[in-house]
This record gives C-alpha cells, sequence and structure tokens, in this order.
C-alpha cells in the first residue's frame, strides 16, 4: 500500500502535486498542497502519487510504501 505526504515546511505553492494527481491532493487557501483524507492512495492513483512526487519541486511530497 502507498500512502502520500505532504511536508508542508516545503511546500512553496506551485501546484503542481494537486494538478497531477488531483484525487489525491487539493489547493489549500494558500494554493499549498493538503492531502485529501488520510492518504491512502488507490490501486489506480498510484501512478499520479509518483508523478506528484517526482515533480514537485520543493521534494514537498512524500511517499510512504508500506
Ligand atoms: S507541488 Fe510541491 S511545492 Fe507545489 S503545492 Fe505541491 S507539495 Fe507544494
Amino acid at each position: 500500500m502507498v500512502k502520500i505526504a505532504i511536508d508542508s515546511e516545503r511546500c512553496e505553492g506551485h501546484g503542481r502535486c494537486y494538478s497531477l494527481a488531483p484525487k489525491l491532493v487539493e489547493p489549500d487557501d494558500l494554493g499549498n498542497g493538503r492531502v485529501i483524507g488520510d492518504g491512502t492512495v488507490p490501486a489506480d492513483q498510484e501512478d499520479n502519487a509518483r508523478q506528484a512526487e517526482g515533480n514537485c519541486p520543493e521534494r514537498a511530497v512524500l511517499l510512504e510504501e508500506t
């Protein structure tokens, strides 16, 4: 199982995460990424989660594989 998280200390609000994985991440009031729900990534969203991880300029998108 994969879980997605965002390091709010690093996030600078570029928005790539919620563009690439809109079912997993949404913008907060400042435009920073915020994980939807508890961060569990459904199997059909794993590619999007990896795209978000790989494209965050601040390396603030974290994936945990369990
Ligand atoms: S892509 Fe990275 S820096 Fe941009 S909003 Fe998402 S987590 Fe934040």
